[in-house]
């Protein structure tokens, strides 16, 4: 049974209770993450299983997806695009623990028993998932611009007489002298 996302989570007793959620988040509540966005407009979209695995690991796999709206780097434009992330985590109470944990765990380091606000989990398993550079996937600036911008650069190369001289040409113009 899915129940309501809770604001504040034990994760270990969530664990060792085996219990589902399924939910939305406010966007307006991850502020490190909105920082990278165009808008912070918009919801979250959360589901979270928790677990013991069968040899005594608590852990938690999570789906998150976020439709987001973010500034294109080369026309400057914001573009509509999701953020989705897969995550599988388990909860070690000590770095000491991270090595010995099976390879499809990414650790959860939980130092000490303070409730943990879910927003800033989910949160930091989307800011993972940015792109490193937001482009749109189509050309989004019109050819004449780029084809305008290439035909100047090569202008200013040209610029002052000077022609690009093959290193043979100068090679050839040594044994001349
Ligand atoms: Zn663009």
């Amino acid at each position: 049974m899915h129940r309501k996302l809770p604001k504040e989570i034990d994760p270990l007793r969530l664990a060792q209770n085996g219990l589902k959620f399924d939910g939305q988040l406010l966007l307006s509540d991850m502020p490190r993450l909105a920082k990278s966005l165009h808008s912070d407009s918009g919801l979250v979209n959360v589901v979270l299983a928790f677990d013991i695995d069968e040899i005594g690991t608590p852990y938690v796999k999570g789906e998150f997806t976020v439709p987001v709206s973010i500034v294109c780097e080369r026309c400057m434009l914001p573009m509509s695009m999701e953020l989705s992330v897969s995550c599988l985590l388990a909860m070690v109470v000590s770095e000491k623990f991270i090595d010995k944990l099976a390879e499809q765990y990414d650790p959860w380091l939980l130092e000490n028993s303070d409730p943990i606000s879910l927003s800033k989990v989910v949160e930091d398993e989307l800011i993972l998932v940015l792109p490193l550079v937001p482009r749109h996937t189509e050309a989004c600036l019109p050819s004449e611009a780029w084809s305008a911008m290439s035909d100047n650069s090569d202008y200013n190369e040209d610029e002052g007489d000077e022609k690009p001289v093959s290193p043979f040409a100068i090679l050839s113009s040594l044994k001349k002298q």
